[in-house]
């Protein structure tokens, strides 16, 4: 029988803001649907999850793609984290995310999200003049030359792993930070695009470190006058969708305002950095909505205020955030 390697991928319980892991485990014989992955363990006193003397925790497979960096038939697998006896770790958000959509599956949810990172060589952004500052922003986002875009061939790379794993990536754009990048997923329901964006910020990493470069998703990667890093996220329901859908992004808008709080407590740690009012944000401490303002808490696209259903902007989680959290954030506050 052939062997295959299973790369098992997790969350771990790193504050505030966790951090993937993995690691391989050779598998005998083809996989051919998610029953067929073992589950597996680790040692939970290495990765923030568990006490020495009790350091067990499981691994439950739940979404495989391809590997497309490794090829053939290996595969990259996405896990929940569970104690040893096997209940729910408290670091595992997904599986509160599962019960959440299932609860208000009818409203059909869809999630697009705008991940943008920013690329290191040591201490400075990819691309800038060691120690020093590059050029104000202005002519970086969407550019085009050596002078102004910095790590294409990894950005490439990536999307074209993406894609050969089968994860719904939607696009790619070089942001406004020379060495800033975003790619978006979606539009996908809310697990697939939770499970999505974790893999492919894994692949992210991964790809990055044959390039000796790392991707952070630091919200402010550099203080002053420069462009944070966000994780927008699209969200439209069935009733947005369809005609007479502005009403129904309107009054979620209004339940947003009421919960701001709640949602600005998960999306993301040190999101206080980038919320300031500048820089295509508004700040933290308020909450607007509005047709096509990039200086509002929520922005309805000029197409969705122009057909009258659409989907809504979320432009407050911030490029760290944990998209199980800020998606079933969106589907309680929004749904019920
Ligand atoms: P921006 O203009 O803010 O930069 P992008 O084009 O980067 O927008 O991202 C928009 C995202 O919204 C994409 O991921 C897209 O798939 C997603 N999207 C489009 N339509 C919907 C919808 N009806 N519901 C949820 N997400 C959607
Ligand atoms: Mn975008
Ligand atoms: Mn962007
Ligand atoms: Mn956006």
């Amino acid at each position: 029988m052939s062997k295959m390697k299973a790369e098992y991928i997790w969350i771990d319980g790193h504050q505030p803001t966790a951090k993937l892991r993995s690691k391989t485990k050779v598998i005998e014989g083809s996989i051919n649907n998610l029953d067929d992955i073992p589950e597996w363990g680790f040692d939970g006193s290495s990765t923030m999850q568990a006490e020495g003397h009790d350091s067990d925790c499981l691994l439950k497979p739940v979404y495989y793609v391809k590997d497309p960096l490794r090829g053939e038939d290996h595969i990259l697998v996405m896990n929940e984290v569970l104690q040893a006896d096997g209940s729910v770790h408290e670091s595992n958000t997904r599986a509160q995310l599962v019960d959440i959509a299932e609860k208000f599956k009818d409203h059909e949810p869809w999630f697009g999200i705008e991940q943008e990172y920013t690329f290191f060589v040591g201490r400075s952004p990819l691309g800038w003049p060691e120690g020093g500052y590059p050029a104000p922003q202005g002519p970086f986002y969407c550019g085009v030359g050596a002078d102004e875009v910095f790590g294409r061939e990894i950005v490439e790379e990536h999307m074209d792993a993406c894609l050969e794993a089968g994860i719904e990536i939607s696009g790619i754009n070089a942001e406004v930070m020379p060495g800033q990048w975003e790619f978006q997923v979606g539009p996908v329901g809310a697990t697939d695009a939770g499970d999505q964006l974790w893999l492919a910020r894994w692949l992210l990493y991964r790809i990055s470190e044959e390039y000796g470069v790392n991707a952070t998703l630091h919200p402010k990667p550099v203080k002053g006058d420069w462009n944070g890093a966000g994780a927008h996220t699209n969200f439209s329901t069935k009733s947005m969708r369809e005609n007479g859908g502005m009403k129904v992004i309107e009054a979620a808008c209004e339940a947003l305002g009421e919960n701001h709080d709640g949602h600005i407590a998960i999306y993301g740690a040190h999101n206080e950095e980038r919320l300031t009012g500048l820089h295509e944000t508004c700040s933290i401490h308020e909450f607007r909505y509005g047709v096509s303002d990039r200086g509002a808490s929520i922005r309805i696209p000029m197409a969705t205020a122009k057909d009258g259903h659409g989907y809504l902007e979320d432009r407050r989680p911030s490029a760290n955030m944990d998209p199980y959290q800020v998606c079933a954030a969106l589907i309680k506050t929004c749904c019920s």
